[in-house]
């Protein structure tokens, strides 16, 4: 019997400890869902985040990179279809954009509640802020005082003609911060705002917050406005340059804040997974990896922001739901037109 049985023996053996091995390595098969994320960040800050989070959770995550106006057209052509389960973008005008468009889901998470402040996020769940980005007055440290400044409006007054630079009013960053403005202060006053800002103006408006803050160092102007991880940026490369940070309206609602964010996509086919990711995102061992490689801050206010940003200062940030930038940024937008700011 033996002898007539074993041709049969070898094959039901390897099968045996096939099953054993694909047993043993079980987790990693079974648990191991991919999730798909579309990205209007970089990759180089995207990346080292969610190889981490493989790393921590054998969640495979496939990163897809392009401008945000491109991966909306995208997302709303794959419709039910996509394959996109997580949305990255910057500033909250953008994701209340998606959101308005129908391509994100509403999330009720406790979790994200507990760690994100909820000026910070949609109130109706569909988005969430991952780091903050402060917009901030820059001077010129040879020519101007701290002393000298004190709010953003104040940037309109007398003695700063001919020596303020601006960045164009068509970058969502300018439209998202007179949104707020708007929402503050109301149309009539902003209005007046941008009307003495234009009036102050020692060059033609810059394409790129780099180029504010090089004009300002240059001697060009000697105050503007500008996102701080480009002075942190422009500063890591030439330290030497006599520029300085100051933060406006701390007597009053504080300094414009926009954020990096995200939202789960409506039409993921894995809302659990990518809840769970986006919820990492927001944990305290997530949190810096995500602010520090762009040198922004955490919004979770249990982590601290690199030594290199907490250098900079703490301020007081307005608290204004940032949903705001969003409702408010084509009445930004026509009223910079009609203030002739370019
Ligand atoms: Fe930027």
């Amino acid at each position: 019997m033996f002898i007539l049985d074993r041709p049969r023996v070898v094959p039901t053996l390897f099968f045996l400890l096939l099953v054993g091995v694909l047993f043993i390595f079980r987790p990693s098969f079974v648990s191991a869902e991919t999730l798909v994320v579309y990205s209007a960040r970089k990759e180089h800050l995207i990346k080292p985040v969610l190889d981490q989070y493989t790393k921590e959770t054998g969640v495979q995550v496939k990163l897809l990179t392009d401008k945000a106006p491109a991966l909306f057209v995208r997302l709303k052509a794959e419709g039910e279809n996509t394959p996109a389960d997580l949305l990255i973008t910057v500033d909250a005008g953008n994701l209340w954009h998606a959101a308005k468009e129908g391509m994100l889901l509403p999330v009720n998470s406790e979790r994200l509640k507990e760690n994100v402040p909820i000026h910070l996020r949609d109130p109706k769940g569909q988005w969430v802020g991952l780091s903050i980005r402060a917009r901030t007055i820059v001077y010129n440290s040879k020519q101007v005082k701290p002393s000298d400044l004190s709010t953003y409006e104040a940037l309109g007054e007398a003695n700063w003609k001919n020596r303020l630079c601006l960045r164009t009013s068509k970058k969502v960053y300018n439209q998202s911060l007179i949104a707020m403005m708007i929402s503050q202060l109301g149309k009539e006053k902003t209005e007046a705002v941008i009307q003495s800002w234009i009036a102050n103006l020692a060059t033609p408006v810059f394409s790129s917050d780099t180029k504010v803050l090089e004009a300002i160092a240059a001697g060009q102007c000697d105050v503007g406005i500008v996102n701080t991880y480009y002075f942190g940026r422009l500063l890591r490369k030439k330290t030497d340059l006599p520029l300085a940070l100051y933060w406006p309206n701390q007597n009053g609602r504080g300094v414009h804040v926009n954020i990096s964010g995200a939202g789960v996509t409506k039409h993921s086919k894995h809302q659990k997974a990518a809840i769970a990711l986006l919820e990492w995102f927001s944990s305290e061992s997530a949190q810096n990896l995500f602010a520090d490689s762009n040198l922004e801050y955490p919004v979770n206010p249990k982590v601290n922001p690199a030594s290199e940003v907490a250098a900079w200062g703490r301020f007081k940030q307005d608290q204004s739901n940032l949903s705001k930038a969003g409702e408010l940024q084509k009445e930004a937008i026509r009223l910079m037109d009609r203030m002739g700011y370019k």
